[in-house]
């Protein structure tokens, strides 16, 4: 397992790590951002817009590419990659977590979920097996174990949701068979530091290509979050990718480098581009405000995008108000750029042994801007 997916760390500084991860659809230059495509798409850009901004991994959903159109449809229009004219890497989540979150009348038990869908009502299973085999036909380079998120207060519940997520994980191994796809495995063990140490040290055993720090960001507070990353930064193989799964506000993003992270994924730049908000480096602007109606400048006068070098406040200001599509798609722009440019910086200032003296401006920033 693994072979072709190989991880090379290029700089370390302190804990943060600038690396390249090699797969089937070209380098993944780490740390790096993922955008997200539900179904199958960045929502309100296109893929041409995606490479000019330089994204290098995106991300989509087993769930619901599954329910809509079907793994198999996607499979037979040659694969996820060619279905959603996307040639570099492609990553797709196990389906589980949506499972959880979206679905009705959900059964869990020992062998996987049983679920209606959010969308008919029909009745589906979900299994280690199938959520491979799925995964198998849309074809990303990165796939993810099925797994069990346990709640974050609960340690019965977490013990037997990180017990399940090992039987799991084993399951997928066994059942995998495209040597074209990395099979990363989830640690869960919630905000307990003993079952986090048994997750990593048993998830380590398996010698997999990669690594995500599962049930973060799920109702914990943000100093738990932080010890968690701490704690199991310490027992994972420094060799192997660390993903922090869905985790995208640009602090977070920062701190989670500083913890050892190389790979994370986020709704937030496109969700918040359609409720008319633009991320900047020291907060976030929403541009229906009305001190916007008759401004010259640009959404943040420091960025290069390509909504900032062409276009005025005012006028996205206009787009909104207008209900205009083309304002989700200029903000989204902006929004990608902005976590693209900041993970790009965060990679350089690895590599000049200058990341604490960027992240502690970075952070004084931000926070006196809060
Ligand atoms: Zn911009």
């Amino acid at each position: 397992m693994g072979t072709g997916f190989d991880f090379e760390i290029i700089e370390h500084d302190e804990r943060a790590r600038a690396g390249i991860f090699h797969t089937p659809h070209g380098d993944l230059l780490t740390p790096v951002f993922a955008p997200v495509g539900t179904q199958g798409t960045v929502k309100s850009v296109t893929p041409a817009q995606l490479e000019q901004l330089d994204a290098s991994l995106v991300l989509a959903n087993t769930y619901h590419l599954y329910l809509r159109p079907g793994d198999k449809v996607i499979a037979d229009l040659g694969g996820l990659h060619q279905f959603m004219h996307w040639d570099k890497p492609l990553l797709t989540d196990s389906g589980g977590f949506q499972v959880f979150s979206l679905a009705e009348s959900r059964r869990i038990s020992d062998d996987g979920v049983t679920f209606k869908s959010h969308i008919d009502g029909s009745t589906h299973e979900l299994t280690p097996e199938k959520s491979i085999a799925i995964q198998e036909n849309l074809g990303a380079d990165i796939i993810m174990a099925f797994d069990e998120c346990g709640s974050p207060y609960d340690i019965a519940k977490n013990e037997t949701a990180m017990l399940r997520t090992h039987h799991w994980v084993e399951r997928c191994i066994t059942v995998k068979t495209r040597s074209d796809q990395a099979l990363f495995g989830i640690i869960q063990g919630g905000i307990y530091p003993e079952l986090r140490i048994r997750s990593a040290e048993f998830l380590a055993s398996l010698d997999l290509p990669g690594y995500a720090i599962g049930g973060l960001s799920v109702g914990e507070t943000k100093k738990e979050t932080l010890s968690t990353l701490e704690l199991v930064d310490q027992y994972l193989p420094e060799t192997k990718p660390r993903y922090l799964m869905g985790v995208g506000s640009p602090e977070d993003l920062v701190r989670g480098v500083q913890r050892g992270v190389d790979i994370f994924d986020c709704v937030l730049p496109t969700r918040l581009a359609r409720h008319h908000a633009a991320m900047t480096r020291t907060g976030r602007i929403n541009i229906a405000n009305a001190r916007y109606s008759t401004e010259k400048s640009p959404l943040d006068e420091n960025c290069s995008c390509y909504t900032c070098k062409n276009f005025s406040s005012a006028y996205i200001r206009h787009l909104v108000l207008a209900k205009e599509m083309l304002a989700a798609t200029l903000l989204s722009i902006h929004n990608l750029h902005m976590l693209i440019t900041l993970m790009n910086d965060i990679r350089q200032a690895i590599m000049n042994h200058q990341f604490d003296h960027f992240a502690t401006n970075f952070l004084e920033n931000w926070e006196s801007a809060l």
